[in-house]
């Protein structure tokens, strides 16, 4: 049990330079209509930092939040500790691409 944990530190020291855009205030949650009150969940960077090649706004499905990082942003407004805020996270997410009802 002990060397998981150690393990699983390694992992988070490995990447702990990286920003999380879950723990940005700039990551919104909206819904995504699909039907007759129906919706899908995405994300979507307020700030605008998250583009497609050509330009056009970016946006993620929910379920892979947590995997949303990059290694610097200028408009990063963090929410809380990452760490233990992705924990939590990770606790609440859908393991896959939902579609709910309004
Ligand atoms: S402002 Fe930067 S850190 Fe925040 S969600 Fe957008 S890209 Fe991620």
């Amino acid at each position: 049990m002990a060397q998981s944990l150690d393990i699983e530190s390694d992992v988070f020291a490995e990447t702990s330079c990286k920003i999380y855009c879950a723990n940005c205030s700039k990551c919104k949650l909206v819904r995504v209509p699909v039907g007759n009150n129906e919706y899908q969940l995405r994300v979507r960077c307020d700030a605008g930092m998250w583009k497609k090649k050509l330009g056009e706004e970016k946006i993620y499905k929910y379920f892979t939040v947590a995997r949303r990082a990059v290694d610097h942003c200028p408009a990063y407004e963090p929410m809380g500790e990452p760490r233990e805020f992705l924990r939590e996270l990770k606790k609440t997410l859908p393991i896959k691409d939902e579609i709910y009802s309004t």
